[in-house]
């Protein structure tokens, strides 16, 4: 009888220890993730024209604000980056990466509040560098980025000029 028990007491041990083992990194995720519609990189206010979808090597997809920072955060760890998807800039909608054309290094930056930054005697200073900079912008047609470009300056790339040759890009094609 004693045994029995004892038997029981390892079993019931062992299933906790299982399902505690397998739900333990999944409530850390939840715990430490941000709140929906924050980058989990950078827990900036994600911007809907500017939302890429992306997965870092060994990790799980995730929702960047912007393709710079999701690159930013592939240097910072050496992890390669692999887009999924981008959102077109004008429409919002989720597009193709490889069928995208992006503009680089516009003036126009949706994570940044200002290209400026204020001091205590209100002086102004330049941002030099930020994680979300250059701006990459995503477009559904080259004429679109065209006009874009026209308007905003930067530099017209696609996805493997964009992201530099090491990156992966789109949809699991290569
Ligand atoms: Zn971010």
């Amino acid at each position: 009888m004693k045994n029995r028990c004892g038997i029981w007491i390892i079993g019931i041990l062992l299933i906790v220890g299982v399902a505690g083992g397998v739900a333990a990194p999944r409530v850390r995720h939840w715990w430490t993730a941000p709140p929906a519609g924050y980058c989990p990189f950078c827990h900036r206010h994600e911007h809907k024209e500017s939302v890429v979808k992306i997965r870092a090597e060994g990790e799980e997809v995730s929702e960047a604000c912007c393709l710079a920072c999701a690159l930013t955060y592939g240097r910072q760890t050496s992890k390669a980056i692999t887009v999924i998807s981008v959102t077109d800039h004008n429409s919002g909608q989720a597009i193709d990466p490889n069928g995208a054309t992006f503009v680089v290094g516009s003036d126009v930056s949706p994570c940044l509040h200002a290209d400026r930054l204020v001091g205590a005697e209100g002086e102004t200073s330049a941002v030099q560098w930020d994680r979300c900079l250059p701006s990459i912008l995503a477009f559904a047609t080259r004429q679109a980025a065209e006009t874009f470009h026209a308007q905003h300056g930067g530099r017209l790339q696609s996805l493997r000029e964009a992201t530099g040759a090491a990156v992966v890009g789109g949809l699991g094609k290569g």
